[in-house]
């Protein structure tokens, strides 16, 4: 399958891409993977907004479904996020390579505000952003934070690194005989209700135009070669 050649890009990890083989919190190792995955991305000379999910820490529906009130627990869910987003950070700055943070959320101690102009002028200077506490307010996910902030910053595709090697019409951990998208529209996810991200973020990209890529993160070297147009992926655009 041949793809178009990208100069920005938002990559979205969900959090349990920093748990590793544990059930729950963040893996120093699985992170410092992850972050090599990321840098050999950039080091590709693209300009890369990263977004990264909660759930390894804090789901504001599993906090819910427990008795708690639905939007203090997805505040306490944005507040994972960027726990995570520091640890990616530093991750990353371990290996040299710069970001800066900026939380939905004002956390003036720890990282910037969103500010879309001084993120701008980040990833001129070779930066990586890490947007963090998704939109910033309760009933939103991360990946209509993703979506919203590769909308405001231009971003040429949604890269979604998940846990499996693209979207299928069954479970393929569950059912054999499931089969794998190559490309799929953005109305065909929304009708049929297929796994790849919250309807109000493919919505968001399809009417921003945003191709989003769903790809394996768990394979080492995938992003790189997804990027390149080679690997596995499934690619939820407008069909022609
Ligand atoms: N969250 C929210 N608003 C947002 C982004 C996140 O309330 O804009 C909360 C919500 O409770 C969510 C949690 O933060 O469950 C963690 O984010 P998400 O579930 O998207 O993480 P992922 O599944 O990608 O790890």
């Amino acid at each position: 399958m041949t793809r178009p050649v990208f100069k920005r890009i938002l990559l979205k990890l969900s959090g349990e891409a920093l748990m590793g083989e544990g059930e729950y919190g963040i893996d120093p190792l699985t992170v410092a993977r992850m972050a090599e995955e990321v840098k050999a991305a950039k080091d590709t000379g693209l300009e890369i907004c990263l977004v990264i999910g909660g759930g390894n820490i804090f789901r504001g529906m599993a906090g819910a479904a427990k008795g708690m009130d639905r939007a203090q627990a997805d505040y306490m869910g944005m507040l994972a996020t960027v726990m995570n987003a520091l640890a990616m950070q530093n991750a990353l700055e371990q290996l040299g390579v710069h970001t800066r943070v900026q939380s939905a959320i004002q956390m003036d101690a720890v990282c910037e505000p969103v500010i879309r102009r001084r993120a701008e002028r980040h990833l001129e200077k070779g930066r990586i952003v890490i947007f963090a506490a998704g939109v910033g307010s309760p009933y939103f996910t991360t990946d209509s934070g993703a979506a919203l902030r590769a909308a405001e910053m231009k971003c040429n595709a949604l890269f979604k690194g998940t846990s499996v090697d693209g979207v299928y019409n069954a479970d393929p951990k569950k059912d054999a005989n499931a089969v794998r998208y190559d490309t799929l529209s953005y109305d065909r996810v929304l009708q049929d209700n297929l796994k790849v991200m919250d309807a109000s973020a493919v919505a968001l990209c399809r009417d921003n135009g945003i191709p989003i890529v769903v790809f394996s993160i768990r394979e080492q070297g995938n992003l790189a070669r997804v990027l390149a147009g080679d690997g596995t992926a499934t690619i939820v655009q407008e069909e022609n």
